[in-house]
C-alpha cells in the first residue's frame, strides 16, 4: 500500500553537517489521525519535524504528503501544500499584538473576511485569545503564547498539523486543556503529528505512536499499546 497514506517518510536522514541525526526514519499518518512521536532528548523528534517541514533538507529519502513528494520543499511551500508547524518553544512575535500574530499566520490569504472567519474558528478554541486581541504576545502567559503559536498556525487552514512539545515548561493543568484541545481538533477533522517528551498524555489521544531512539525508529503500535508496552514505561512513563 506504498503511497496510499496522507503523510509518509520512507528511510529518511538527516545530518547537521557531518552528524547525522537521522538514521532512516520510517513512519506514516492516515487522514484524521492523532500519531505521536515520543523519545527523550536528543532522539530526533524536532529534526523529524524539521525534515517534514523543510527546515531541514533530508540527505536520502522520500516524504509525501497528499500524494505529492515533498521531500526537496522549501518550508514555504511546505507551508503553502498545507503542513503548519507550531515550534518547539512556540516562537511567538513577542512585540506583535495577538491580532497580529494571528494575521499574519494567515499571509497568503487576501481576502480579509476569510481572515476574519478563520479568526472567529481559532476564538472557538481558545476563547483567552479573543479577550487579549491588543495585548502583546510576549506578555502573555506560557500557556497563553502555546494557545497563540497553535492559533497561528490554524490560520493558515492546514491539513496537517505538527506541534513540536506544546507542553514544554507548562503547569500540569494547562498541558491537560492543551490536549483536551488537541483532541477536539482532531475531533472536528485535523490531522495531527505530536512530538512529545510528556509520552504518557501524548499516547493517551494518540490513535498511534512511534518511539524514536537516537535518530531511529524502536517501536511503534496503538497509542493504548505503547502505553502498556513495557519498555515504554520504563523508558518513558517512570
Ligand atoms: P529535544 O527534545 O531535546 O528537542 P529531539 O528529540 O527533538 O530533542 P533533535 O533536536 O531532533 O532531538 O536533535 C537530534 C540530534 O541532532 C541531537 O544529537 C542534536 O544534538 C542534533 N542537533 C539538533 N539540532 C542541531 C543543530 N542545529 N546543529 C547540530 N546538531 C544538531
Amino acid at each position: 500500500e506504498n503511497g496510499t497514506h496522507f503523510l509518509e517518510l520512507k528511510q529518511v536522514e538527516s545530518f547537521y553537517g557531518k552528524i547525522q541525526a537521522l538514521n532512516g526514519i520510517d513512519l506514516y499518518i492516515n487522514e484524521g489521525e492523532i500519531v505521536t512521536l515520543i523519545g527523550s532528548n536528543g532522539a530526533g523528534k524536532s529534526t523529524t519535524l524539521k525534515s517534514i517541514s523543510g527546515q531541514v533538507q533530508p540527505k536520502t529519502g522520500t516524504i509525501l504528503f497528499d500524494g505529492t513528494d515533498i521531500t526537496k520543499n522549501a518550508p514555504h511551500q511546505t507551508a503553502l501544500s498545507g503542513i503548519a508547524q507550531v515550534p518547539e518553544g512556540r516562537r511567538i512575535f513577542p512585540r506583535l499584538t495577538v491580532r497580529e500574530n494571528l494575521q499574519i499566520g494567515a499571509f497568503s490569504v487576501k481576502d480579509k473576511k476569510v481572515v476574519s472567519e478563520r479568526m472567529e474558528r481559532v476564538f472557538g478554541y481558545f476563547p483567552r485569545l479573543k479577550e487579549r486581541l491588543e495585548q502583546k504576545g510576549g506578555t502573555m502567559s506560557g500557556g497563553e503564547q502555546q494557545m497563540l503559536a497553535i492559533g497561528r498556525a490554524l490560520m493558515m487552514k492546514p491539513k496537517l498539523l505538527m506541534l513540536d512539545e506544546p507542553s514544554m515548561g507548562l503547569a500540569p493543568i494547562i498541558v491537560e486543556q492543551i490536549f483536551d484541545i488537541v483532541k477536539e481538533m482532531n475531533k472536528e477533522g485535523m490531522t495531527i503529528l505530536l512530538v512529545e517528551q510528556n509520552a504518557f498524555q501524548a499516547l493517551q489521544i494518540a490513535n498511534r505512536g512511534y518511539v524514536i531512539q537516537t535518530g531511529s525508529i524502536v517501536l511503534e503500535g496503538k497509542g493504548s499499546e505503547l502505553m502498556t508496552n513495557e519498555q515504554v514505561r520504563e523508558a518513558y512513563l517512570a
